[in-house]
């Protein structure tokens, strides 16, 4: 750092914002797959953010297109009003979204786009009782956190919703863990089934989960569990929303959104992170019926301003133009493989897991499941000193997530690779 912003940073801001590293980077540029901090260092970036920087950095594409709505004078009045770029991204997205006759409600944040979600939900079901999967993240108001099951992200216990627990599709620990495929399905649909039996009143309004779980470390369940729940949520109408603010867009490689892989279609599916390549962009997408259940005006002042849809058409377009989805999955096996080829000759590692550009490793003491943060975070920092930005994650913060930019090459693939292998080595030894 070149001055004392750590200090100042720490001095003005809340103690409860978590900042990377023993010693935190101002990132300052970005070029492609990398950044450079205000040491003029430069990393190769296996983590965007947080899957945020989903084309790369400095891409002229986004840039002109956002200096394009800058050169008319008008950087945002209001969502009153039309806005064409927005109308144009919410058309692109119900046609991509899988959804029959789709509306497209567009917010600031993940958090806010989940928020929609239970709005519209709650209001169609007339309840507030909710699903939703331990270990679970979906974001930080109130409503998000009471969905959240996990529980260092929770912050609050005042939770307006009144929710009950799916298990996790965790297949290392807890119940479902080491049951083949097809058990671990019908265990999980016999948990739904106990859990509206005797947790709810029968009248719940929904059911959110992640394809795979982001912040509880890239967990998934097997394919097609969605799609053996819906059978049992439609026996009560109750709606399905897949949270696909990290898997959406092509990022597993096999699909365009997480939900895919399970061969059904839910709801409401909420999006964020990467479709504005760094601008605040998010929002929810649902059937006209569902959707128009709200029956107040809601609105958002900023959700689906000219600015983040003009970026977030210039994105979205890159992604289908350069066939991102298929590069994330055949970049994606490279890491998936060598990873896989590593941990055999690391007992500190008990998995490897994801799909396409969304890859975790899992860390625990040799020979046990016992998780090892401690393990996991010399990796982190020794990751950084070799040149390498990845994530942390996990129940138990054991585990470094990998969602770099859908535009990595090969090339960096294996140099990322090689560094992360390297420090893997070392923090084990
Ligand atoms: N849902 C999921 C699955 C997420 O990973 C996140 C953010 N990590 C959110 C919702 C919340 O998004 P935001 O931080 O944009 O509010």
């Amino acid at each position: 750092m070149t001055d004392d912003l750590l200090a100042r940073h720490q001095a003005v801001l809340p103690k409860w914002m978590p900042l990377y590293y023993a010693e935190p980077i101002e990132i300052v540029s970005g070029s492609g797959s990398r950044v450079t901090d205000a040491n003029g260092r430069t990393y190769l970036d296996f983590f965007g953010g947080v899957l945020t920087t989903m084309i790369g950095y400095d891409v002229p594409e986004v840039r002109e297109a956002v200096e394009r709505q800058l050169r008319t004078g008008v950087a945002h009045t209001s969502t009153l009003y039309l806005i064409r770029q927005q109308v144009e991204l919410a058309e692109k997205i119900a046609r991509l979204s899988g959804i029959e006759d789709a509306r497209v409600f567009f917010t600031n944040s993940g958090t806010e786009a989940n928020e929609a979600a239970l709005l519209v939900a709650t209001n169609l079901r007339r309840s507030n009782q909710i699903l939703a999967v331990r270990n679970s993240y979906h974001g930080r108001s109130y409503a998000a956190m009471g969905i959240t099951g996990h529980r260092s992200w929770s912050a609050s216990s005042l939770n307006p919703l009144q929710v009950a627990w799916l298990h996790s599709g965790d297949r290392l620990r807890g119940l479902l863990a080491k049951l083949d495929e097809a058990d671990h399905i019908e265990a999980a649909v016999e948990d739904l089934r106990e859990v509206l039996a005797t947790q709810t009143a029968g009248d719940v309004a929904c059911l959110i989960a992640e394809p795979i779980q982001g912040v509880g470390g890239f967990v998934h369940a097997p394919d097609g569990l969605f799609a053996a729940l819906k059978k049992v949520l439609d026996e009560y109408g109750i709606l399905l929303i897949s949270d696909e603010v990290q898997t959406g867009w092509g990022r597993t490689g096999e699909h365009f959104w997480g939900y895919q892989a399970h061969g059904v279609t839910p709801d409401l599916l909420t999006f964020a992170k990467g479709i504005g390549n760094g601008f605040a962009l998010a929002g929810v997408v649902g059937r006209a019926e569902v959707m128009n259940a709200v029956q107040a005006i809601s609105f958002s002042t900023f959700g689906g301003n000219p600015i983040s849809t003009a970026a977030g058409n210039a994105v979205l377009d890159y992604v289908l133009d350069h066939n991102l989805q298929e590069n994330a999955q055949r970049v994606g096996a490279i890491l998936l493989e060598g990873l896989r080829a590593a941990a055999a000759d690391h007992p500190i590692v008990a998995d490897v897991r994801g799909k396409g550009l969304m890859l975790a490793i899992e860390f625990v003491r040799p020979g046990t499941l016992e998780p090892d943060a401690a393990v996991a975070g010399r990796v982190f920092e020794l990751a950084r000193e070799g040149g390498l930005l990845v994530g942390k994650g996990g129940l138990y913060g054991n585990v470094l997530r990998m969602g770099p930019p859908l535009t990595l090459s090969a090339d960096e693939a294996r140099e990322g690779l090689a560094i992360l292998v390297d420090a893997i080595g070392r923090a084990g030894a």
